[in-house]
């Protein structure tokens, strides 16, 4: 049901039917929020927001705190769900997700009471001036498919800790934690504070990003997505957060710890199937560890066990849909008619129920490849030899796109150089992907701007105002 000024309610609009993409069953049907629905959930918002941003920030972080509660209380629940309607392994998401999901919530309740700036002063004799971060306003968040439950908790968070009330709009591909955690919400939030609303882009979220209640949208997503945001927001100027795709290199030195890079990517790239922005997905290896690292990665990837998310030895699950089947394996198809490259394990669909497919390696891939250009977003990664610190910087930062990255070498010198002319958000070193409440998960260039986690996730939901008083 979708959360409305307080109110639990049936969606108006067209009846979806949400899938298992682990067998392709139906596993309900939700109905979508119409555009009345909408506008009234973006009222009730705004409503909201006089009395939630004047809240202190003590009492904000009292009702985030309640809700990480109310999470963790319920996590077990949560991440069956979460499991059935993603195809994620469900040990995986109750060890792996949970815990963070709860923790991001835990550290905005936090970072709401101690926000920082500069400090007051005569910078003008005669005045004092003083700088304020505000709540920029009312919120339409916008979450993908690939982390349904993390995203809401992205969202959420930090702009209810930054006194802003939120309507967040989930996938309709997989919309059913959200929904049970405005059920938890609810009952903690006051009236108007946190709004959910339910359905496809092209109605719910449509109708969500053209409201004009809203002072900011925040999207997860797309670039096509991105895009039509952005048209929407140029009719009435709203503050945009753009968290868009990725395509991460990843810069294997001859010096590294090649046993920890192949358990590296073998346990990061595939995660969630690789549906993953952040994914690991663009090797460059230098050329005379290339062959040796590339048969033992093939071995090792070819080992993952696929199989049912409730399965204990299950590694890797479905993809979200056989739409996004086909999409991945479009891509598989395309790098092997090239000629050059080299599938050295996967590159095909697994048939029977849900919408597997194999964890892949395409090796040989050349730098203008599509398949080294373009975000799959799937359990697929291309290899590419490189030869010289410069050309794997070239390579790496050739890209639309720049989220993620990572250094795997034991030169702690050649990694720092390295890391400071990447062009990405974010880059590890000798790791890849780990994630952490107080540290900021965004990107730049085509991959979006904005951070999600953090302090600076809060501050993207503030804005800076500078009062000033005269002494006179
Ligand atoms: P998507 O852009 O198709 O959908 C994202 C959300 O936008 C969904 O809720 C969808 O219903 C909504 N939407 C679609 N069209 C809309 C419209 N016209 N108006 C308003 N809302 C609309 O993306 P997806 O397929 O759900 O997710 C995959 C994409 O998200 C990938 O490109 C991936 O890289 C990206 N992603 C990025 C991050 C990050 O943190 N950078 C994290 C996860 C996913």
């Amino acid at each position: 049901m979708n959360l409305i000024n307080g109110e639990l309610v049936v969606g108006d609009g067209e009846s979806l039917s949400v899938v298992n993409p682990a067998t392709g069953e139906s596993i309900v049907n939700v109905s979508e929020a119409s555009t009345e629905q909408v506008n009234a959930a973006a009222a009730a918002a705004a409503a909201a927001f006089p009395r939630w941003s004047a809240t202190p920030p003590s009492t904000r972080a009292g009702y985030l705190l309640a809700l990480a509660a109310a999470i963790e209380e319920h996590s077990e629940e949560l991440a069956a769900l979460e499991s059935l309607n993603c195809g994620k392994p469900l040990h995986s998401t109750r060890s792996d997700e949970l815990p963070l999901i709860v923790d991001v919530i835990r550290f905005m309740a936090g970072a709401a009471r101690c926000v920082s700036g500069s400090n007051a002063g005569e910078y003008v004799s005669g005045f004092t001036s003083m700088i304020r971060r505000d709540p920029v306003g009312v919120v339409g968040s916008i979450a993908p498919w690939n982390y349904p439950l993390m995203m809401a908790a992205w969202k959420l968070a930090p702009a209810l800790a930054a006194g802003c009330p939120v309507v967040l709009k989930p996938s309709e591909l997989t919309p059913l934690t959200t929904l049970r955690v405005a059920g938890l919400a609810a009952g903690l939030f006051p009236k108007g504070v946190v709004n959910v609303v339910v359905g496809r882009g092209a109605t719910t979220g449509n109708a969500l990003i053209s409201n004009r209640l809203l002072d900011m949208v925040s999207l997860t997503g797309g670039p096509a997505t991105a895009s039509r945001i952005l048209q929407a927001s140029s009719q009435h100027l709203v503050h945009t957060h753009m968290e868009l795709g990725g395509k991460a290199p990843v810069i294997v030195f001859s010096d590294a710890d090649m046993t920890a890079v192949v358990e590296g990517i073998r346990g990061v790239s595939f995660f969630n199937a690789g549906q993953d922005c952040a994914q690991p997905c663009r090797l460059y290896v230098e050329e005379k560890v290339y062959d040796n690292f590339v048969a033992d990665l093939a071995s090792r990837v070819a080992s993952i066990a696929l199989g049912s998310p409730k399965d204990p030895r299950t590694e890797m699950g479905p993809l979200i849909s056989e739409r996004h089947r086909q999409h991945v394996a479009g891509f598989v198809d395309r790098a092997r008619a090239l000629g050059h490259t080299e599938i050295l394990t996967g590159g095909r669909e697994v048939w029977g129920d849900g919408y597997f497919y194999e964890p892949t390696i395409v090796a040989n891939a050349r730098q203008g490849d599509e398949i080294v250009q373009r975000e799959v977003f799937g359990p697929v990664i291309s290899v590419t030899r490189f030869s010289g610190a410069e050309q794997a910087i070239q390579y790496a930062n050739d890209s639309a796109y720049g989220l993620a990255s990572s250094i795997w070498t034991r030169d702690v010198g050649n990694a720092m150089k390295i890391a400071s002319r990447l062009r990405c958000g974010m880059t590890w070193v000798n790791a890849h992907g780990i994630a952490t409440a107080e540290m900021p998960h965004g990107g730049m260039k085509a991959s979006g701007y904005g951070s999600d986690m953090s302090v600076y996730a809060l501050e993207n939901y503030t804005t800076v105002r500078h009062v000033q008083i005269s002494h006179a």
